[in-house]
């Protein structure tokens, strides 16, 4: 009998949300060349017609969407609503990549003076979509709908934190599609570098942390696997001398930082106000905090922060904090608790500001991931551009102020992939907008256009002008004019 892997939740440890199999190399093995064999079939299909069988995959998982929310929250600790808000954006995406990725993927026919040039965007294969446990479905459906339309297989490998929403919700979109163009399959490391290492896989796209991304991007270049990389980030937000401070920018400033217990890769991890506005920032965020932040049970109405995902995540938080106060910071409790709440049945970390402490401090110089964020003053912009783009990661940022103008000159000094502007994190998403990192934040990009062309090889059919029929021919060796 194979293993299973087992989740708890979160939020009442005691809990068994549910089990799903764990996968040993022979089923990989299988599962990929199941895959495989489905491509050439799949790649046949009219885009059209692969769009329109998207379509029906989500229309096959919309009735269910209020159940896997439900076991979303309770696998993974994330609030009902960011679970029910995660898998409509899911859909809302798919249909959008539906929509756009016939123009994308169009071939692209030249027949003119010069000869006749025909770019065709081909699948690459299989894919293997390996994702991280804090966001399951939309991460997996940024990766299985541009690859799907593109004419590739998919096999997804979830992380075993949170595999059962995002095994329930590929089932239902495999089942409108034709057999093995959609495959899940779980477990850690062993089930990953498995699928990582599959000679017949044609693409990995992964999103998760550094270190793994490594063993993963190795892996994959020991048989020059192409991979894109979707890692963490230390998004720092700089607020300009001019910046609202008033309640609703405030509320939306804290959700930003601990939507999901701050464990989203793109939350705002590093905050940035000028001096003279220190005391008056401090005082208006915890006010906004206390309006919108209520720490409890994900499933309790009116709670927006449950519990972060282990135990060890837990530790290494609050150790996270205690270092920053060991090095003069003080941490300042912010939100409050749901009355119905019993924190000590999970995973459960009071969220705070901390205030005075060192840039070099973990808690600043690192991803916390976490419920807690930096506060952390200056007083020139130039030495903000400088400590906002301080590190290796690169993923996203934000800039505040009244002066739009303002906003996105500072914005275009600042090493990230995405600078929200008056906002951060999910808020500032759009679906046509292409999101990635620079730097050690990883490469490639999901969303917008390029999101789906990442899926697609361009090549190209050409017949030279020259040698056509009645062309005026060439010397034997030459290089082309243009
Ligand atoms: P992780 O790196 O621990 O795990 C990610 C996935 O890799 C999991 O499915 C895991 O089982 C798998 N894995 C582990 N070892 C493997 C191996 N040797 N071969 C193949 N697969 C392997 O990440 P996590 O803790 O689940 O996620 C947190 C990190 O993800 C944070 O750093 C966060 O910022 C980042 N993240 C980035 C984005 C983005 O879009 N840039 C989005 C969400 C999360």
């Amino acid at each position: 009998m194979s293993e299973r892997i087992t989740r708890y939740n979160p939020a009442r440890v005691y809990e068994l949300v549910g089990t799903v199999p764990a996968a040993d190399p022979a089923r990989v093995d299988a599962v990929v060349l199941a895959a495989d064999t489905a491509q050439r079939d799949w790649a046949r299909v009219e885009v059209a017609d692969r769009v329109a069988a998207l379509r029906d995959a989500a229309d096959a998982v919309e009735p269910h969407l209020p159940t896997l929310a439900e076991l979303l929250a309770r696998e993974s600790g994330k609030v009902l609503a960011d679970c029910r808000g995660e898998l409509g954006f899911a859909l809302t995406f798919l249909r959008w990549v539906a929509e756009h990725a016939p123009r994308v993927l169009a071939d692209t026919a030249l027949d003119d003076a010069a000869g006749r040039l025909l770019l065709r965007r081909r699948p690459y294969g299989v894919v293997a979509a390996i994702t991280p446990w804090n966001a399951p479905i939309i991460l997996s459906f940024l990766k299985i709908a541009p690859a799907l339309a593109a004419g590739n297989t998919v096999v997804v490998k979830p992380s075993p934190l949170a595999p059962l929403a995002i095994d329930r919700t590929v089932r239902l979109l495999a089942s409108a599609l034709p057999t093995a163009v959609l495959q899940v399959l779980h477990g850690d490391a062993a089930a990953g570098a498995a699928l990582v290492g599959h000679a017949l896989v044609g693409k990995v796209a992964f999103t998760g942390g550094a270190a793994t991304a490594r063993v993963v991007a190795a892996a994959a270049a020991a048989q020059t696997t192409p991979t894109v990389l979707e890692l963490g980030g230390n998004d720092p937000v700089l607020l300009l001398d001019d910046a609202d401070l008033s309640p609703e920018p405030m509320r939306r400033l804290v959700m930003a930082s601990f939507a999901t217990s701050g464990q989203v890769c793109m939350a705002a991890k590093r905050l940035y106000v000028p001096e003279t506005r220190h005391d008056e920032f401090v005082a208006a965020y915890r006010a906004a905090a206390a309006e919108v932040l209520c720490l409890g049970d994900p499933l309790a109405a009116g709670v927006s922060m449950g519990p972060v995902v282990t135990a060890e995540a837990a530790a290494r938080i609050t150790g996270l904090v205690e270092d920053a106060v060991a090095r003069g910071g003080r941490a300042l409790p912010v939100g409050r608790v749901d009355p119905g709440a019993d924190l000590r049945a999970g995973h459960f970390v009071t969220p705070t500001l901390v205030t005075g402490v060192p840039e070099d401090a973990p808690l600043v110089a690192q991803e916390q991931f976490g419920p807690t964020v930096p506060v952390l003053s200056y007083r020139d912009e130039a030495g903000l551009i400088a400590r906002a783009n301080a590190g290796e990661l690169g993923l996203g940022a934000s800039v505040w102020s009244a002066d739009e103008e303002r906003a996105f000159a500072v914005a275009r000094r600042l090493e990230a992939g995405f600078v929200f502007v008056n906002t951060h994190n999910r808020t500032g998403m759009s679906l046509r907008a292409p999101f990635g990192g620079v730097k050690r934040s990883g490469y490639g990009r999901e969303y917008g256009e390029e999101g789906i062309a990442e899926y697609a090889q361009t090549c190209v059919v050409h017949a030279p002008a020259a040698f056509r029929a009645g062309g005026a021919g060439a010397a034997a060796n030459a290089y082309p004019a243009s």
